[in-house]
């Protein structure tokens, strides 16, 4: 059969360790037998970045607002012991924020649903969508650890020299302190992007803060999505039969835990963080979750929300074998081929994208699967793979679909 044609390169972002390894896996047996692979090669692994002195990271991330749509391994974001272990010049900084500081945007995970793996929350029928917003707040703060007694003030000084304080706290001891902040510009955006997926997707959005307790902060989150919404999204959302739903945090948490499932749940970027490992830990397995960046002006950039599975790899490198699930990488690789598809008016590399998901989710549910999903799934007669014959079998199945 002829190979599938692409028109537009896809940005394809290398990163490291076990998920490497299963990124090369992945596009020699389930990608490059059948399509024309096009894409645009940065390697992100931590070395590179290194030689690159990261120029690489700002290189990819450019690249992908010129073309629209990326794919991301997972990467090392360097702590101490990395600068150590990779012999790096600098502690340089998380890829992935990075990517967000050049692209904005809001990050929207999702749990791949499969018979045979099943929520720890009985009523989740349908897969819970964390929208988290990726710029800000407690991520782009400075701080002070106060040594001893004084007064810490708020100060802002506009154009023009003019000055607005509030006292933050006359401390009579030690103590620390932090400041952070948002722009009006990124709030909206992140709320326009929730609002175009829940429309793209057909779900309810749900968005929560703390703007009792903080009643100009968070409020401005609440303000800005209210606006929003009522002016530009209100019509669409009665005609679509969706749902906006402003609560508080701490409500939102308890209503999520008794829910059916199936809507957009919209986290300022902290209680995103922490909320999307819940849910996909609830859900099954951190492997299983998708994640993908949509930027305010269109551009996609695909990747698993996991890690690059450090103990896998040590194991891996010692000759040892793995049973890593491929199955949130894979995923990230179907969403830009599809997208990248749909922009391009490609219907074949749509199709071929949404085949090799149906294969992948087929496998797992005939009771092939990695380790992490042998210890939690509720089939019988399940055989657990290593990670290379678990991507065989997807192809086995991929090549008896149809
Ligand atoms: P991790 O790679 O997500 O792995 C943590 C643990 O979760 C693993 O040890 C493994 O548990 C399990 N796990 C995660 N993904 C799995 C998979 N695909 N298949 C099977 N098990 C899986 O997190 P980490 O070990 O804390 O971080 C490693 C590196 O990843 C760090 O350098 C960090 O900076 C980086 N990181 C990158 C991204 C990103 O690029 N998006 C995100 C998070 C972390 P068991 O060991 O019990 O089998
Ligand atoms: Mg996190």
């Amino acid at each position: 059969m002829a190979k599938i044609q692409m028109q537009t390169p896809l940005v394809e972002m290398d990163g490291d360790e076990m998920t490497r390894i299963l990124w090369q896996m992945i596009k020699e047996e389930l990608l490059l037998p059948y399509i024309e692979l096009n894409t645009e090669y940065y390697d992100l692994g931590l070395k590179h970045r290194e030689e690159t002195l990261d120029q690489v990271t700002v290189d990819a991330a450019n690249a992908t607002k010129k073309y629209g749509v990326a794919v991301k391994c997972a990467t090392i974001t360097p702590n101490a012991a990395r600068v150590e272990e990779y012999g790096l010049s600098k502690m340089w900084k998380s890829p992935n924020g990075t990517i967000r500081a050049i692209l904005d945007g809001t990050v929207f995970r999702t749990p791949i649903i499969v018979k045979g793996i099943e929520p720890c929350v009985r009523n989740w029928q349908k897969p819970i969508t964390l929208a988290r917003h990726a710029y800000g707040d407690v991520y782009k703060n400075v701080e002070i650890k106060v040594p001893g007694p004084g007064k810490a003030e708020l100060v802002f000084t506009d154009e023009n020299g003019n000055e607005t304080r509030e006292v933050i706290h006359e401390f009579t001891g030690p103590g620390v302190l932090q400041g952070m902040h948002n722009t009006d510009k990124s709030i909206r955006s992140f709320a326009k992007a929730c609002f175009n997926y829940a429309l793209d997707t057909k779900q309810d959005v749900w968005f929560a803060t703390k703007d009792t307790i903080s009643k100009k902060y968070d409020h401005t989150f609440k303000d800005i999505f209210q606006e929003i919404f009522e002016k530009e999204y209100k019509e669409k959302f009665d005609k679509a039969g969706i749902e906006y739903f402003y609560t508080l945090i701490d409500d939102a948490v308890a209503r999520v835990m008794k829910s059916k499932g199936g809507f957009i749940w919209a986290c300022k970027n902290y209680d995103g963080d922490v909320m999307s490992d819940m849910v996909s830990s609830a859900f099954g397995s951190l492997a299983m979750m998708t994640s993908v960046l949509v930027s305010p002006d269109g551009f996609y950039e695909y990747e698993a929300a996991h890690g690059t599975v450090q103990r896998h790899y040590y194991k891996h490198l010692k000759g040892e074998e793995t049973s890593t699930n491929s199955v949130a990488t894979i995923f990230a690789w179907t969403g830009a081929l599809y997208k990248r598809g749909e922009l391009d008016g490609n219907a074949q590399l749509c199709a071929f994208a949404k085949k090799l998901e149906e294969a992948t989710l087929k496998t797992i549910e005939s009771g092939k699967m990695t380790g992490d999903l042998a210890l939690i799934t509720t089939l019988d007669n399940v055989q657990k793979l290593s990670s290379k014959d678990f991507i065989l079998a997807i192809r086995e199945t991929f090549d008896n679909l149809d």
